[in-house]
């Protein structure tokens, strides 16, 4: 134990990094990170000496912003109720100046008022400083033969340095792209750019699709594949927009009882981890529109800019050189310039390498590929807790929401603040 903690103090250090010994390290620092930890400082405002937040990009949010950005999305989705921040009115106050950003109904924050009432709030909190610009590579947890006292993860950043940590907070967002199976079996070779997935597109580099007769085809029926499609219509593109059932219209992605006792009740009373996962599936129940997006994409459709092809799913592509040739499976044959899927992501452990040493060191139950965490979502038997879609089992269908990030840190705040409740006692940081 000696030769390691000596080990890690002689290594050279991040220069953003003060100590290679630490108690908290909050992994990712996207919208979950950042309600974890004014969740934390809310409690216990000496506790920002405990922990730092490592973040591949080193700017807080910058995924979030990214993807708002490269599809250019105007407002949240989600009410101005569900941000980071513990005070659930605070976005609220903080929009007085600007009510026209918050949008009907419900009040969605523009992107702009989200971003700056984030980038408020990490002022208010003293949060600038407790970003370091690090990818994780490795997380190693303590064998589990280790005293308590002495358990502490090792943690591998992209230039080679190596921390030791108490406790590990994972809300690194990490999931899966979902591709259709007919893509796996394309035959035909076809430039990459051709077939993209929603992840990897981004609206920016498409300045305009000069050419009116490019037709852009876009596979799914969430809101994303909406999205996707305002943009390319907004470049001239012809859109055919092709969804696999009749498009669903929604105000959320899952409905409001999913975020308090009205449905939760039933789903933490249910004991058997296969039906939550089923409950979960129910809830989110596949991509869906908001009113406001079908209506102007059903105007769209009138106006002759846009295909619209429901309860149909492509079976076949062949590139011909220039163009795609679709097959569907009511035996329709499309052609188009580009594909466009916007078939979503899955969250499983899988997709996350920094969790392959942990799973091999902790066993634990999957469901689905989702891991049946404890109640203060923690990996069960070590101090690494888990934020996000992969802990839907415990929080519910909206994990991965802003929401979810609320009722994640609600549920893992006690276990980092409370000797009562972690399962290590720390006798230093
Ligand atoms: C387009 C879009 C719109 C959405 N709109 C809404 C909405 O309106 N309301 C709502 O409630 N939810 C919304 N969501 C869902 C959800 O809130 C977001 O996906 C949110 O970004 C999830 O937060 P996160 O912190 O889990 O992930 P991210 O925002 O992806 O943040 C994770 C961060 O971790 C970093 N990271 C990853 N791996 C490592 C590593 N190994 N080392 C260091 N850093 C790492 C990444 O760089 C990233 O910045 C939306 C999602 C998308 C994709």
């Amino acid at each position: 134990m000696i030769i390691i903690i000596i080990f890690f103090t002689s290594m050279a250090l991040n220069p953003a990094l003060q100590q290679s010994q630490i108690d908290i390290a909050i992994v990712g620092g996207g919208p979950q990170a950042l309600t974890i930890a004014t969740h934390l400082l809310q409690k216990r405002k000496d506790i920002g000496r405990k922990f730092l937040v490592f973040e591949g990009t080193g700017t807080w949010m910058s995924q979030w912003r990214e993807r708002f950005a490269a599809l250019e999305i105007p407002h949240l989705r989600s009410p101005a109720v569900h941000h980071p921040d513990p005070n659930p009115h605070a976005l609220r106050g903080f929009a007085e100046s600007r009510p026209d950003e918050l949008f009907a109904p419900y009040d969605l924050p523009s992107t702009q008022l989200f971003a700056d009432f984030c980038q408020d709030a990490i002022r208010r909190f003293g949060l600038e400083d407790k970003i370091v610009q690090a990818k994780v590579t490795r997380i190693i947890p303590p064998p589990q033969t280790e005293s308590p006292y002495h358990k502490r993860f090792r943690v591998e950043l992209q230039d080679g340095q190596l921390l030791s940590a108490r406790r590990v907070v994972l809300a690194t967002g990490t999931s899966k792209l979902q591709m259709p199976s007919w893509v796996g079996k394309i035959q035909t070779p076809y430039p990459k750019d051709r077939l993209c997935h929603s992840r990897n597109i981004d609206l920016r580099c498409f300045p305009a699709i000069q050419n009116s007769s490019e037709r852009v085809l876009i596979v799914g029926g969430g809101l994303t594949a909406g999205h996707l499609a305002i943009g390319a219509m907004r470049r001239g593109a012809k859109v055919l927009l092709m969804a696999r059932r009749q498009l669903q219209e929604k105000l959320f992605d899952a409905e409001p009882g999913w975020l308090g006792p009205k449905y939760l009740k039933g789903f933490w009373a249910e004991t058997d981890w296969e039906r939550r996962w089923e409950l979960i599936q129910l809830a989110r129940n596949g991509g869906s529109m908001t009113p406001a997006m079908m209506l102007r994409l059903r105007r769209a459709h009138r106006e002759g800019q846009l295909a619209l092809y429901e309860r149909c799913q492509v079976v076949k592509a062949e590139w011909l050189g220039n163009c795609w040739r679709v097959g569907c499976d009511g035996g329709q044959v499309y052609e188009c310039e580009r594909i466009w899927l916007s078939t979503g992501t899955k969250f499983e452990v899988a997709a996350e390498p920094l969790l392959a040493d942990v799973l091999d060191a902790y066993p634990t139950p999957m469901v689905n590929g989702l891991p049946v965490l404890d109640e203060h979502l923690r990996w069960p038997g070590c101090e690494l807790f888990v934020m996000g879609g992969l802990a839907a089992l415990q929080v519910g269908p909206v994990a991965r929401n802003l929401y979810g990030a609320r009722m994640g840190s609600e549920r893992i705040v006690p276990a980092l603040i409370k000797a009562s409740v972690g399962l290590s006692r720390a006798r230093s940081a």
